[in-house]
């Protein structure tokens, strides 16, 4: 199974937006609010990236749900991160803004546009300094090789909401 984090994002308490309170004394996007809601969201983000490309072969697995906000922001930054590998462009920060430019965002979501830069960016800080993702570490290895012929393929998997929503 792909892996979801434990938290779901921050819901505003003053505009209702849902948003990622991936910083320490992070405010709402969309109207300024404070939070004391965090999550190390680039370093958990980081973490599940390492485990579903030795699971899958990439940063997105073949099926991934989106149960919440956060959910749907590591399923971009996955994507991301993998045609970044495909393409293997020079200045990240130029092909992130050129990968989000053509999003279309949920109406009352625009806000997580400059969320994902930032948190791509946050992202990108640490992968590019962890040695896990130089070389050949990462390369897709199954955990039982005696066990992978006899499993089902993930895309023949049903997706089980109650636990893909991390409930
Ligand atoms: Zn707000």
């Amino acid at each position: 199974m792909p892996i979801h984090l434990n938290y779901q994002g921050t819901v505003c308490q003053k505009c209702g937006a849902e948003f990622i309170a991936h910083g320490k004394n992070c405010s709402c996007p969309a109207c300024g609010q404070t939070t004391d809601d965090f999550c190390d969201f680039a370093a958990e983000t980081i973490a599940t990236m390492k485990d579903h490309k030795q699971l899958y072969g990439n940063y997105f697995p073949q099926s991934w749900f989106s149960g919440s906000i956060a959910d749907t922001v590591q399923g971009i930054i996955f994507e991301l991160f993998d045609n970044y590998e495909a393409e293997n462009p020079e200045d990240f920060t130029a092909f992130v803004l050129t990968q989000l430019a053509d999003a279309v965002w949920e109406e009352g979501r625009e806000h997580l546009a400059i969320q994902v830069e930032g948190i791509a960016l946050e992202v990108f800080n640490i992968y590019r300094q962890d040695p896990d993702f130089k070389g050949d570490a990462l390369k897709a290895k199954p955990i039982n090789p005696k066990l992978k012929d006899i499993q089902p393929k993930p895309s023949d998997t049903p997706i089980d909401i109650d636990s893909a929503a991390g409930f």
